[in-house]
């Protein structure tokens, strides 16, 4: 199986033309290209989204020149040739050979052949001396294949991955906040998708037949940012707890910029380590109230679904010292005293 998918991603043989052949449009040496082929399009367009971030991360090792591009691989620093030269690139015949055919012997000595299509005038020799200084000779082997290797460890591993464009600030994410070890796993999962704005609320479902009118209030559309955020039973949920912790907010745009904002408040004790759990209650609370009424037909008024995001917070709680001391009924019907208790 490892081995089909392999060929799949990297092509059967050792000539890159072949590859490009495979995965069709430009052709890079050592990454497969964009695939017009429909089957396994999603998945394959989910791969190649990594490609960049790949590249980045990636170190070039020459070895027989075969398998890549003279001008247009990253072999030379942290720039293509044909970016570093863009006029030589212009000029030359041969743009997508590979380095082993740049690089010839004759009479075994080895020389640079560039094939550019018209004699170089006096400034572009100049340039050109750049050029060769910048690749000189390079070591061509006879065998072993060219290839990429991992800058962050001797292996690839998702989290050396993970942690190197999270470093460089291609992606930012409020993990901690979010895959707490006192919320369980089925609540972490879901607002980790409202992150993403990916609850199936009415809008994602882009029907013609559904009008998508807020299904609770009926004064929005439905959306993440809707029903998470601006429905106004959701905001008296968050008002409550502003209120409680003698905060005002200002809401973000989106549910991860809250949750992001939402990690940077902290409390004393209590309120630090209910701080971090209170967004997942209310969404899990809000979502849960929303299936309830369109699948159940089942309604709770706005103090009962308060007292739902307090049972969560209690129950999450449990084998901490969170509310040591204090009983779910104070939990539910002293919030303030409780609050004001430390
Ligand atoms: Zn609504």
């Amino acid at each position: 199986m490892v081995s089909i998918v392999r060929k799949f991603l990297w092509g059967s043989t050792n000539s890159y033309k072949k590859r490009s052949w495979e995965f069709g449009g430009n052709f890079d040496a050592l990454t497969p290209s964009d695939s017009n082929k429909p089957i396994g399009k999603s998945l394959w367009t989910g791969i190649l989204k990594s490609k960049n971030t790949i590249q980045q991360n990636t170190i070039v090792q020459v070895q027989t020149g075969n398998n890549l591009y003279f001008w247009k691989d990253m072999w030379i620093g942290d720039l293509n040739l044909a970016d570093l030269f863009p006029a030589f690139f212009k000029l030359s015949r041969n743009k997508n050979d590979s380095i082993r055919d740049m690089f010839s012997f004759t009479d075994a000595i080895p020389a640079w052949n560039f094939n550019f299509s018209r004699t170089l005038n006096d400034n572009e020799v100049i340039l050109v001396t750049e050029l060769l200084q910048l690749i000189s000779n390079p070591v061509l082997t006879n065998s072993g294949e060219d290839s990429l290797t991992w800058r962050h460890g001797n292996t690839f591993s998702i989290k050396s991955c993970y942690n190197a464009i999270e470093e460089e600030g291609f992606i930012r994410f409020p993990h901690m906040n979010i895959w707490n070890p006192r919320i369980p796993q089925k609540v972490s999962f879901c607002t980790w998708c409202l992150c993403y704005n990916s609850a199936p609320t009415l809008d994602t479902l882009r029907n013609r037949i559904v009008i998508n009118g807020c299904i609770l209030c009926w004064k929005a559309a439905e959306s993440n940012t809707h029903l998470f955020l601006h429905y106004e039973e959701t905001m008296k949920l968050w008002h409550f707890f502003f209120n409680s912790f003698n905060l005002v907010w200002v809401f973000r745009e989106d549910v991860k910029a809250n949750i992001w904002e939402w990690s940077s408040k902290k409390g004393n004790s209590l309120k630090q380590r209910l701080w971090g759990l209170i967004p997942s209650a209310i969404w899990w609370t809000v979502w849960n109230e929303r299936n309830n009424r369109i699948f159940m037909g089942k309604f709770k008024n706005s103090d009962q679904i308060l007292q739902e995001v307090k049972i969560l917070l209690y129950h999450w709680s449990i084998g901490t010292n969170t509310f040591a001391g204090f009983t779910l009924n104070t939990v539910l019907h002293n919030w303030n005293v409780l609050l004001g208790s430390h």
